[in-house]
Formats: structure tokens, sequence, C-alpha cells
């Protein structure tokens, strides 16, 4: 859930137009990456892998997990583990069902600050048109400063409270790519105006913890196109160097 509001809804049949095609992200060829939007709020779920062992991950499957399933298998991309970057509904609520139809691999992240809405997912779906939704029971909570691999890298754990309390975000400096969830998006950032949101917290998360970590990294996010941290940095109208 961005803060400008979502995209809107489509119609299932539109999905197989959209553009679902692998592309190299970062300076590491091998690195690939296939967009793939799920629920009535387009969010971008991500699979990731290394084009040369084929190991990947999936980001955030938020819903339509058959779908997933389906890429992940014209993909050939044999997944490790499922990460989640929050608990919100559009980013988890098809984790479990893909988690079955992946052979029962991990479900990793994120914080344990965001059980609360892991476990009312299915509670929560019907508002958002999400009528299959599952709670998640992650395998593994994540914390600050540990290391997930995704495509046979370490990406660095980093919390980044605000939008959700238990927000995490996955960065690998060295190779110049980050996985932000609805931290930060291209002339934006994640919404605060949730009983449990705070938009300072979220602001100085971006600020102080993910732009001194390099303008050269590319960023993919929650929904709508990715970015960089330096573009953001020098332009994002909330959080960018310009802002309040
Ligand atoms: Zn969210």
């Amino acid at each position: 859930m961005r803060r400008q509001g979502a995209t809107g809804a489509r119609k299932r049949s539109t999905r197989l137009s959209r553009c679902h095609a692998a592309y190299a992200i970062g300076p590491r060829m091998s690195l690939k990456a296939a967009i793939i939007p799920v629920t009535p709020l387009q969010q971008n779920c991500a699979l990731l892998w290394d084009s040369e062992t084929m190991e990947g991950a999936v980001i955030d499957p938020g819903g339509d997990a058959e779908w997933i399933a389906e890429r992940v298998a014209e993909h050939q991309v044999k997944v490790a583990h499922i990460l989640l970057t929050h608990g919100h509904i559009d980013h988890a609520s098809g984790a479990s069902l893909l988690k079955r139809l992946l052979g029962g691999v991990p479900i990793v992240g994120p914080g344990i600050e965001d059980k609360f809405l892991l476990d009312d997912l299915p509670n929560s779906g019907p508002r958002f048109g999400i009528l299959d939704a599952e709670a998640v029971t992650p395998d593994r909570w994540l914390t600050d400063g540990e290391t997930v691999t995704i495509a046979g890298r370490p990406f660095a754990v980093i919390h980044c409270p605000g939008h959700t309390p238990g927000h995490m975000v996955f960065v690998d400096a060295p190779g110049k790519v980050a996985i932000v969830g609805d931290v930060l998006f291209r002339g934006s950032v994640g919404r605060t105006d949730f009983p449990y949101g705070d938009g300072r917290a979220l602001v100085t998360a971006i600020r102080t913890r993910l732009f001194p970590l390099g303008d050269d990294i590319a960023f993919l996010c929650g929904h709508g196109p990715g970015s960089s941290f330096g573009i953001e940095r020098r332009t994002n109208p909330y959080a960018g160097d310009g802002a309040a």
C-alpha cells in the first residue's frame, strides 16, 4: 500500500498481457528478476534468481499463489525460500499457499512486530477484494543486522519501521540491489496513516539507513516502477534532500 493510493483493480483476464519478462538487475548480469503483479492492489511480487545456478527466492507473494507458482515453473527457478518484507495483505496473503505449491519451502520474515498483521490476514482480506487470504506463520522471523541469501548472494536485513512495525528491507550493497517493499517508492514513500504507522520513523529509516548505502543502489519496490537510492535522495518529495 503506497502513500498515494493503489493503482486500482484490474480484471484477472488482463493478466496474460502483463509483462513479467525476466531482466537483469544490478551490475551482476546473472541476477535476474521477474516482477509478478498480484492482487487487486497490483503488488509487485518479485522472483529473483541466479541464471547460472537457477537458485532463487520469491519475495512478497501477496496473492494469486497459483499464478506465481506457474511463473516459477516457467523460469525453472529452484526456490530456496519465500521472503516477506512486511505483514500487509497484498504482500503476504499468498505465502502459505505458495509454500505448499512449492513443496514446503520455508517462509522467512518479516520482523515479529508484524505478527498481528499476519494473524489477521483472513479477516482483512475481503476489504481488499482478496477472498482467499490465509494467515501466515513464518518459519523464521527476521531481525535487523542479519543476512538472507537471495539468488546466492547475501542481502543485509535492515529494519525500517514506520509503514508497519516489523518492515524489513533487503540490501546487497556490493551488488547494488535492494528490495524495499513499501518503505520507499519512485517519488513517494509508504503510507503511515494506520493506527500503528509512524511517518517520522519511516523517513528517518530511509534517510539514515538506506540512502547512506549508496546512490547507485537500484531498488525494487512493492508498487509501481523501481528507482535508485540516489534518484530518490535527490528528488523524493517526502524523504529526499529537499523535503522538510
Ligand atoms: Zn504495505
